[in-house]
């Protein structure tokens, strides 16, 4: 079975103990691991695969921290480089009572944006692996050319690439740099998972249809359309395989996304996709690996916090199996 290779951000996110108000007025918060490419790599580990994470944090109290839950979950950090040159990323996020988000990020820079490309080993990748990637940390930074050069060796050696635009406004200076960043690295990716409420953002395309179409750019072979509970769309050559999604007990939707790619990325390694099958790989065992994708992203929502809520294997069979009746 292939290896995950997540790159990108690990941070701290604080939650505030009260809700409903506005950040200059939280009071206390709860410190969890956060970043979506950690995530990712996360829900990997927990399912039974192997997934490394490849990144910077401070040497401070904060990077070790990260180390301690992603090691815990079963992440192999030996590709964590440690810097004294800046702190790890830490986020703090309220949900005012209007609904709206009120954010503050403290990465000016933080250590993940930066990893150099001189730091990834082309020899870390080989033939069956997948090299998954988000967008947040593709802000100006030396973190954009490691991107660019994991993307590249991972390639080279015959893996698959994996790309979650993962759309967040705030970290950057202006919407549409967003958007262009994102564009220009869609045609590096073979698989593409976009989530119904970015979609046009990132296309700038009403019709979905045509919106999902503009994204097979460059290598792209395949794209999944994520719709919250209403399950997920693969869409991949002339073909378009629908899934209902799992109806739970939702405490808190953070990281479902992730837990979803997670669930379908492991399944791609234990069925060793590659480059070559993908797209006959897919055709073939939609139904499975949009079925457990679902419950594991469903799972997630049942548990507070991103990485705390993630399923274990037996979780998302046994949700698979209940709701079936099988
Ligand atoms: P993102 O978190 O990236 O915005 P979505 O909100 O589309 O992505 O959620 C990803 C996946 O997680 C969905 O396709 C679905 O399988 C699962 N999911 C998300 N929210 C729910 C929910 N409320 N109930 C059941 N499953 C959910």
């Amino acid at each position: 079975m292939g290896k995950l290779f997540s790159i990108g951000e690990v941070l701290i996110d604080f939650i505030p103990h009260q809700k409903g108000i506005a950040l200059k007025d939280v009071e206390s918060f709860t410190r969890v691991p956060g970043g979506a490419p950690a995530n990712v790599a996360a829900a990997v580990a927990k399912l039974g695969g192997t997934a490394s994470l490849i990144t910077k944090v401070g040497q401070d109290a904060f990077g070790d921290f990260l180390l301690e839950q992603l090691e815990e979950i079963g992440v192999r950090t030996d590709k964590i480089i440690r810097t004294k040159e800046a702190n790890t990323g830490l986020a703090f996020v309220s949900l005012r009572e209007d609904g709206e988000r009120d954010f503050s990020f403290y990465r000016n820079p933080s250590a993940d944006l930066l990893l150099e490309d001189t730091e990834i080993d082309g020899d870390w990748f080989q033939r069956g692996d997948i090299l998954h990637f988000g967008s947040v940390d593709l802000v100006e930074s030396p973190m954009k050319g490691a991107h660019v050069k994991a993307i590249q060796a991972a390639k080279w050696q015959g893996g698959m690439i994996s790309f979650d635009p993962n759309v967040r406004l705030p970290i950057w200076d202006d919407p549409q740099h967003c958007r262009k960043t994102i564009l220009e690295f869609i045609p590096m990716a073979h698989l593409v998972k976009i989530s119904d409420d970015e979609l046009e953002f990132i296309t700038g395309i009403t019709s979905q249809e045509q919106a999902i179409a503009s994204l097979f750019t460059g290598d792209v072979k395949a794209v999944v359309l994520t719709k919250g509970a209403k399950g997920a769309d693969l869409f991949v050559q002339d073909e378009v395989y629908r899934s209902a999604g799992y109806s739970v007990a939702v405490e808190d939707t953070t990281g479902a996304g992730d837990a979803f790619t997670g669930g379908f990325l492991y399944q791609l390694l234990d069925l060793d996709t590659g480059q070559h099958n993908l797209e006959a790989t897919l055709s073939e065992h939609h139904e499975q690996l949009l079925a457990f994708a679902n419950a594991s992203g469903a799972l997630a929502t049942t548990g507070k916090g991103a990485i705390s809520a993630l399923p274990v294997k037996t979780e998302v069979l046994g949700l698979m199996k209940k709701t079936t009746g099988s």
